[in-house]
């Protein structure tokens, strides 16, 4: 933790935000009150589509919001707001490159979204053997 909030900066730039506890909010909230330039970048959303860590807070409660979005890996939208990921089990934090994570838009998140569960009920190892990614799976 940034001790006592004095940071010798006047632009502090904090990346993977959705990373870090909930106590980041309230760190944020002080330094910018105390005239600090803040940047926070990260995901909004997990790979299941539901918010992620702080970062709900964080944009609620950010004076100024930009929201960026990658060109989906499957039909080439530059909408891409969700993020597949294959395999890692459950856990919302999965550490992993392009290996593992791939920008999609919405429709093609839904569609594959159903196509791994429908794979993984059935007791498949490997996701998406017929949906090659942009890199093969680990
Ligand atoms: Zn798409």
């Amino acid at each position: 933790m940034i001790a006592a909030y004095e940071v010798p900066a006047a632009l502090v730039i904090v990346d993977e935000g959705q990373l870090f506890d909930p106590w980041i909010v309230a760190v944020v909230e002080r330094l910018v009150n105390g005239g600090h330039d803040l940047v926070v970048a990260g995901l909004d959303l997990d790979y299941r589509g539901e918010p992620f860590g702080p970062m709900p807070a964080l944009i609620a409660r950010a004076d100024r919001h930009t929201h960026l979005y990658a060109v989906c890996s499957f039909c080439g939208s530059d909408f891409a707001t969700r993020t597949l990921r294959y395999g890692g089990g459950d856990g919302q934090v999965v550490i992993g490159g392009a290996e593992m994570y791939a920008p999609a838009c919405r429709p093609c998140w839904v569609d594959r979204s159903r196509a791994m569960h429908a794979q993984l009920a059935r007791g498949a190892r490997y996701l998406w053997s017929d949906d090659v990614p942009p890199t093969s799976p680990a």
